[in-house]
């Protein structure tokens, strides 16, 4: 097939509300697939880089990174999927196989890696992400998403689950360890449900009482709510991972004092603005504080099948597209339980 024109929602300018398209995609090559997105998560991140906050747009921006179809054209050279099947496509669509980060077996953190949106591909035009009805992606990116799980409740797994799934399973989450989550949105809902099923014992801090009873419901088995300050000294020196999935800044010298020693605390969260960190606390405790973004298409593939496993899927509200822009504001205002996610047929207008 050649290049084809297909409907999207795009932001023409950076802060400008999204509205309908149509783009262009590439013809399927050798070793591409083609599918039909059915649906696409709304992470965090498309706002920011909508909104420009990271201040490295480029425009018109097709956002989204969260998507699951059916794949409906496969290359001549590609082994792996076939015509029918499901398939899922993450926050990178290629990566260069060589470098350092490929060859360690972490190619989310590729040196020439090509993101799934606001990035350049490697055919010199920009990439244009999920917000739409249809995407061509080299093979090699593309999820095996499992039959047994509901397929619009999967599609956040493809970041905000394995923005989760990652840390959790390099700071070994498990049996007899205490794991904090901070915020409890997209990614932090994820979360809860993805170290209980490891097997974790498992805190969500919110910043209010709003969200208890929700996340007990998802596998929390204690909650604190941060507005009032108490927990952090009631909490002090109680867990071995703190992960933050705050989108904002918070003190992340507070929550480094409920660390025990020798505990790690996580950032996911990507606020445009440094935060500041007091030394002391880290010393007092020979304590960490780490970075992880997403993770591998091999792991990727490891957490969709660890979801299958355990029957973990992301709590969605389903939006039609022109919905999108009222979906950010609630997003923006903690709003939004779990994730929102957009039935791709009304990306058609
Ligand atoms: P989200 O659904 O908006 O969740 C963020 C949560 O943070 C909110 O639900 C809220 O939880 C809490 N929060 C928000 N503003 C706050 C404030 N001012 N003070 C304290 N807590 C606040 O967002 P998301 O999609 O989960 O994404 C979260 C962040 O992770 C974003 O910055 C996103 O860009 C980033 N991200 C990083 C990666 C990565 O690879 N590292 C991947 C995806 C996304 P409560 O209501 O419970 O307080
Ligand atoms: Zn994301």
């Amino acid at each position: 097939m050649s290049v084809t024109t297909v409907h999207a929602y795009a932001a023409p300018a950076p802060k400008a509300p999204l509205e309908a398209t149509t783009i262009e995609r590439r013809p399927v090559g050798a070793n591409d697939v083609r599918i039909e997105i059915k649906f696409s998560g709304i992470c965090h991140s498309d706002i920011h880089s909508v909104r420009d906050e990271w201040r490295e747009g480029t425009y018109p921006m097709v956002p989204g990174h969260e998507i699951v179809g059916v794949i409906t054209e496969v290359g001549a050279d590609v082994t792996g999927h076939k015509v029918g099947d499901l398939g899922g496509v993450g926050c990178f669509v290629d990566s260069c196989g060589e470098c350092v980060a490929c060859l360690g077996g972490t190619n989310q953190y590729c040196r020439n890696g090509v993101g799934t949106y606001n990035s350049m591909g490697r055919d010199g035009k920009p990439a244009q992400g999920g917000y739409s009805t249809h995407i061509v992606v080299d093979a090699d990116h593309v999820l095996r998403v499992p039959a047994g799980l509901d397929l619009a409740a999967a599609a956040p797994l493809l970041c905000a689950g394995i923005t989760l799934y990652s840390p959790l399973r390099h700071w070994n989450a498990g049996p007899g360890k205490k794991v904090a989550i901070v915020g409890l949105g997209g990614l932090g809902h994820m979360g809860v449900k993805i170290a209980h099923a490891m097997g974790a014992e498992v805190t969500v801090l919110s910043q209010t009482d709003r969200k208890k009873d929700d996340a007990a419901r998802l596998g929390a088995d204690h909650f604190r709510a941060t507005a009032d300050g108490t927990v952090f000294k009631d909490l002090r020196g109680t867990f071995d991972l703190i992960i933050n999935t705050v989108s904002a800044p918070i003190d992340l010298n507070a929550y480094l004092g409920l660390l025990k020693i020798d505990g790690t605390m996580v950032a996911l969260g990507l606020p445009p603005e440094p935060l500041s960190i007091n030394m002391g606390a880290l010393i007092g405790g020979r304590k960490s504080l780490a970075g992880s973004m997403i993770g591998s298409i091999a792991e990727t593939q490891e957490m969709l099948d660890f979801c299958a496993k355990h029957g973990v899927v992301s709590d969605i509200e389903m939006i039609r597209a022109k919905d999108i822009n009222e979906a950010y504001e609630r997003v923006v205002n903690s709003d939004v339980r779990y994730r929102f996610v957009i039935d791709a047929a009304t990306f058609n207008p």
